[in-house]
């Protein structure tokens, strides 16, 4: 069988890695000249850095166990610090009670207890907005919380009021988090720690793109090939049965298959003729750009963060990351820091095609302006454009989806799955999963519903988390697994990248 694999990130390579274990003839079309896709690692002035912050974490056994199997030992725990800036002030996230009181000061606080009293103790009458990411968040934290703490933050992020930002953004990354829970946690007596502050991570000590290239490295050496520099142009169907592909260069080839993680609307535009309410409904799909400005500073403890959120409205910024505070590996002998501010913008907004010297003296004086820099200098920039990488979930986008989802799902033989590919809002663990049950539904005729996962999709078969020694089974009711790297992996050093 030959499978085609659209896009070498974390959802495409995990699909060919796993095609290519059991036997399937897979060739992976990048249009990048690297693999990871945004979860890729870059060398960068002697050092190594991710694109932005990249914590994995999963309590699926089947996505740990992969992802285990890929890293083998070569990751550490990472003790997670995050905070939030704020009107100049630092809050711990996980919130810290003291650390919180202290910075809002008691006004604030009480004031913050009466709004959240009110959503919970006042009748939900008239009925109350739940539909919209302001309303789901104000019902669960307040009206003051959500204007201090999400408020900004969000809207950065989007590019839209949280009036138009769709309740499901929410519900898929904050699920059942609440205010009550958020205290439970910070005073410990939470029962299973939230996945949004779990405060330990895994890190591969070559950076989160390792992963990715390893199984690369396993499809090249295992008769499949991942051809870097070759975009696909359209995918080639006869009457709705998937035959192959045509490259960008114009050149077209046959599959028998054909997995794709390149934009949905573009997947879609590609198909052919459209029926007009699918034409209409991909026209209202949007995504958000990413600008990541890199800043080389000369000093080494400027602050013990791995990443903040900059909520602060003043500034453009919406996420900073300090490589030096992830795994010493990354950093090596060098005596500076790299630090990665990000910047969401659409297309058409002016930040967009701002030369890139204009972005790295803005990115400067934002950090000067925040005191984290205590004075140390920037000694270098460089910047990074990364296109579509959020899918907007506006308020109603389902509406849009659905009419595309089941246009595809009337094409044979195709699999969208991805960040992007399938416009959900995914971390590695759910591009991951998506790759997983992909390739099970080709190897072995199994029937995932791919769509389902990072919406639906809560059955893990196994909960279990990677700790210091390997996987655990969550509430540390058995031993923990070692971890045990194939001998393939295993022979897959760095020296493949
Ligand atoms: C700044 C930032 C921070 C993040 N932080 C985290 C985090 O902390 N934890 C976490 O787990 N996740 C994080 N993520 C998300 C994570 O990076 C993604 O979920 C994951 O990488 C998505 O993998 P994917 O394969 O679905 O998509 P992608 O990584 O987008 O891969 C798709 C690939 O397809 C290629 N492609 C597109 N079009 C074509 C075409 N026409 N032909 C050929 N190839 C094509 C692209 O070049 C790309 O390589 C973060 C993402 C960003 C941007």
């Amino acid at each position: 069988m030959r499978v085609a694999v659209i896009g070498a990130g974390a959802a495409g390579l995990t699909a060919a890695y796993q095609l290519c274990k059991g036997g399937a003839n897979v060739d992976v079309f990048e249009a990048g000249d690297g693999v990871g896709g945004l979860a890729r690692s870059i060398d960068l002035w002697g050092q190594r850095v991710d694109l932005g912050p990249h914590r994995f974490f999963s309590k699926d056994a089947r996505v740990n166990r992969l992802w285990l199997e890929v890293v083998g030992r070569d990751y550490r725990m990472v003790d997670r610090i995050t905070r939030i800036y704020f009107r100049h002030r630092f809050y711990h996230y996980p919130l810290k009670p003291g650390n919180a009181l202290r910075n809002m000061g008691v006004l604030n606080a009480v004031a913050c207890l009466g709004s959240y009293l009110k959503e919970k103790i006042v009748p939900y009458y008239p009925p109350r907005e739940n539909e919209t990411f302001e309303g789901w968040v104000v019902r669960r934290f307040g009206r003051k919380l959500f204007e201090m703490f999400f408020k900004s933050y969000s809207e950065k992020l989007w590019g839209i009021s949280c009036q138009d930002l769709d309740a499901d953004f929410a519900a898929q990354r904050i699920k059942k988090f609440s205010l009550g829970e958020a205290v439970k946690s910070a005073l410990g007596i939470s029962k299973g720690q939230h996945k949004t502050l779990v405060d330990r991570f895994a890190f591969p000590i070559q950076g989160t793109g390792i992963v990715y290239e390893r199984m690369a490295d396993y499809v090249n050496q295992h008769g499949g090939k991942v051809h870097v520099r070759t975009a696909v142009k359209r995918v080639l169907h006869d009457e709705h049965r998937v035959r192959g592909l045509e490259l960008a260069d114009g050149r077209t080839e046959e599959f028998d298959r054909v997995i794709s993680t390149m934009p949905l609307t573009l997947l879609v535009r590609g198909l052919g003729e459209l029926p007009t309410a699918v034409q209409h409904a991909v026209d209202q799909l949007r995504f958000r750009n990413t600008i990541l400005v890199y800043l080389h500073v000369d000093g080494r403890d400027l602050f013990p963060d791995q990443w903040q959120y900059i909520h602060s409205p003043e500034l453009g910024t919406g996420r900073v990351t300090n490589f030096r505070n992830w795994v010493p590996e990354l950093y090596g002998d060098a005596k500076t820091t790299i630090l990665a501010l990000e910047y969401w913008c659409f297309d058409e907004d002016a930040i967009w095609t701002e030369p890139d010297p204009a972005l790295i003296a803005r990115a400067t004086k934002e950090m000067e302006s925040t005191g984290l820099l205590n004075g140390a200098p920037v000694i270098d920039g460089k910047v990074f454009r990364i296109r579509r990488c959020y899918p907007i979930y506006a308020r109603g986008y389902r509406k849009h989806l659905e009419p595309v989802v089941d246009y595809l799902r009337g094409f044979e033989r195709l699999t969208p799955i991805g960040r992007y590919g399938a416009f959900k809002y995914n971390n590695q663990d759910h591009s991951i999963l998506m790759g997983l049950l992909a390739a099970e539904n080709i190897l072995e005729r199994k029937t995932h519903d791919l769509w389902a996962v990072n919406s639906d999709y809560e059955s893990y078969q196994e909960a279990a988390v990677i700790t210091e020694t390997g996987l655990e089974p969550e509430g540390g009711a058995a031993a923990p697994e070692p971890v045990r790297s194939s001998a393939e992996t295993q022979a897959l050093t760095p020296s493949a990248r």
